[in-house]
């Protein structure tokens, strides 16, 4: 098969929505995590809601096919889709910031992006090598402002800090807060992808020393609400189950769970590293 053929099946294949896990476009309740952090994603692709008497911050659009659901989220909790001032995502990826162009158009947000994946989601995808990563194409997005590791969100009193948590995107983001006096942690990604390259990518020189960067970045970090841009990071459907017939504790308080999943994608990382580098030497070797 030739390579362009064999290129557009791929990215048939990664377009077509029966592809993707039914999760990420189940509805689920909305509901607030703790003062005015509210979660208003679906079962699986997490967005999440700042509220303030100043308009509210928005963290990740998902797919434009996503942007009604966050909307009907957003107003079961009693708040105005169009008082969304400001447009925030986890990283680069089709699934967490797809629907930006349709939220920006619908409520006229500002859209702050971490330098590293701001040309990513100007240009809506384009960088062909991300195809190795199941990567999809979305619609080019105007980013306001380019963010740097450390720096401040601030909008009606409340504060966000952009932490760069890079490998499983240059720009990959977690987001922390404090909500209702507690720690918020919002990962951004620490997972490496099916067909991510850790070695010698010429397209992303230094993948596994921005990993390290990631994890060393994570584990520094004070949590009390352990939250990612997946549901899954932190079982958000068991906890928000727990959540619903809870007594006085939160089951989103979670430092030990955080600690752990951490850890657990750190040794993926690390055995997956370890699987391309052998791989490497072997080839080396046979020449
Ligand atoms: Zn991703």
């Amino acid at each position: 098969m030739r390579l362009v053929q064999l290129l557009s099946l791929v990215l048939l294949s990664c377009s077509n929505t029966s592809a993707q896990p039914s999760s990420w476009m189940e509805p689920f309740p909305a509901h607030t995590i703790a003062g005015n952090l509210h979660y208003v994603g679906s079962k699986d692709l997490a967005s999440y809601l700042v509220t303030t008497a100043e308009g509210h911050l928005l963290i990740n659009s998902s797919f434009e096919d996503s942007v009604p659901l966050i909307r009907q989220s957003v107003e079961d909790l009693g708040f105005k889709f169009g008082d969304i001032k400001i447009l925030l995502i986890s990283h680069a990826h089709s699934d967490h910031c797809a629907g930006s162009a349709r939220i920006i158009r619908e409520t006229g947000a500002k859209h702050f992006v971490m330098e590293q994946d701001a040309n990513a989601v100007e240009n809506g995808g384009a960088n062909p090598s991300r195809l190795k990563a199941s990567y999809t194409r979305f619609t080019p997005t105007r980013v306001d402002r380019r963010l740097k590791d450390g720096d401040e969100v601030t909008l009606g009193g409340t504060t966000l800090v952009a932490r760069l948590t890079p490998g499983h995107t240059p720009g990959c983001t977690t987001w922390t807060l404090k909500a209702g006096g507690l720690n918020a942690v919002i990962i951004g990604s620490p997972n490496v992808n099916p067909g991510y390259v850790l070695v010698n990518n010429q397209e992303y020189p230094g993948i596994a020393q921005d990993y390290e960067r990631c994890f060393r970045v994570l584990k520094s970090l004070p949590v009390d609400l352990f939250l990612g841009a997946h549901g899954g990071y932190y079982d958000l459907t068991d906890k928000h189950r727990r959540f619903l017939f809870a007594g006085v504790s939160n089951p989103f308080v979670d430092p030990e769970g955080y600690k752990r999943y951490v850890e657990d994608r750190e040794t993926a990382f690390l055995t997956e590293l370890a699987r391309q580098q052998k791989l490497k030497a072997a080839d080396q070797l046979n020449r």
